[in-house]
């Protein structure tokens, strides 16, 4: 079968590849899926991949098949399986317990210490852009029929699920904890599953980004679904608190690391501060006002936290807000669905899109491997 690879570490080496079509077989204890894929998205981490910045290929092999924003159809299952049977739309979860903490061991491998984890079309596992994938059951979700259009957005909505379950498991810290607002910081497609999220669940929310409030088909969303849009340009985070208030919540996934040290000093008493962006350079940032900022997080028993990865119950929290959305917004994720590209052969255009990608106003760039 045909799949999209890269050298990893190799500047722009992506390119199509054949190997064997995988089989239900190769997973044991008769707990196999094989899956046909049907759309996989594309974003900055395979962006990063592709420039050499980042990816591990599997032992053994000199090429990583990219993609993990999966999205397919079950075609065959083991004699094991009881979850999905064939037609079933399912997602596949991306980090697998391969590695040696403790955490690895009870499942909560999104916690890994290790150094060395295991995701699939990223770091030491084959991904999902292929025509074919075989997966155990316990790492595969299924994917209501009245969501299949737009669930290619789970994988990326799960890491925002994770985001947000971590806050609400550390803020029990409080004993009451009421959050009515809530700034998100970042207006791309990450941005705007997190300002539904957080819609979804009845937050006042401040979406902000870069561009210019006008012509910007990011902040007509954000609005359309009862949030705020403003661009940094104009007002900063830390500003904006005159506007808004202060902030109960506030998620960073902007992937400009100086902007955390802003949205530091927009956060309310026992507020909770979610970082989200793998910031991979070596940017460094000075005139930080660290006693101001210091002095708010003691004295206002203040909380930051980082997140990373996500498990099957965030996907399953997941499937749930992409329900909802619908429900209450029909349509409005679809939108988001702004370029898809047909068959991995034209990653090319997948590539030139996520390159330029304000040129192109693109929020969720995608392969249809196969029309659902
Ligand atoms: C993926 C996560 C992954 C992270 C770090 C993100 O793009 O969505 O699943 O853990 O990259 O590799």
């Amino acid at each position: 079968m045909k799949a999209l690879a890269v050298i990893p570490k190799q500047v722009d080496s992506a390119h199509i590849v054949e190997v064997n079509k995988p089989a239900v077989s190769d997973v044991a204890d008769g707990r196999g899926v094989l899956v046909e894929v049907l759309r996989v998205g594309a974003c900055g981490t395979d962006r990063e991949i592709n420039h050499g910045e980042y990816g591990v290929p599997p032992m053994g092999f000199d090429f990583l098949i990219l993609g993990h924003e999966n999205f397919g159809r079950v075609v065959e299952v083991g004699e094991n399986v009881r979850e999905v049977k064939p037609g079933d739309f399912v997602v596949a979860t991306v980090r697998r317990p391969r590695g040696s903490s403790i955490y690895d061991t009870i499942g909560e491998q999104d916690f890994t210490t290790d150094d060395k984890y295991y995701e699939r079309g990223i770091s030491r596992l084959h991904g999902y852009m292929a025509e074919f994938y075989s997966e155990s059951a316990d790492f595969i979700v299924k994917i209501p029929p009245a969501i299949a259009e737009i669930a290619v957005l789970l994988e990326p909505l799960s890491i925002i699920e994770k985001g947000l379950k971590q806050a609400s498991d550390i803020q029990e810290r409080l004993k009451i904890w009421h959050p009515k607002t809530a700034a998100v910081l970042g207006s791309g497609n990450v941005g705007l599953l997190t300002i539904m999220a957080l819609r979804m669940r009845g937050y006042e929310v401040h979406g902000f980004g870069l561009d210019k409030r006008d012509g910007y088909l990011n902040a007509d969303l954000i609005e359309a679904i009862g949030a705020t849009y403003d661009s940094t340009t104009e007002t900063t985070v830390a500003d904006s608190v005159k506007k808004y208030d202060e902030y109960d919540l506030i998620f960073e996934c902007t992937g400009y690391s100086p902007i955390i040290f802003d949205a530091m000093q927009a956060l309310n008493e026992n507020g909770i501060l979610i970082l989200a962006s793998v910031t991979g350079g070596g940017r460094t940032t000075d005139k930080v006002p660290s006693d101001l900022i210091n002095q708010r997080f003691v004295l206002g028993n203040r909380a930051m936290v980082g997140t990373v990865n996500a498990g099957r119950e965030h996907f399953e929290l997941g499937v749930k807000d992409l329900a909802l959305c619908e429900a209450m917004y029909p349509g409005w994720l679809g939108k988001m669905l702004t370029h898809k590209v047909e068959g991995l052969d034209n990653f090319a255009k997948v590539f030139e899109i996520l390159n330029n990608s304000a040129q192109y106003k693109a929020i969720k760039t995608y392969f249809e491997v196969k029309p659902i």
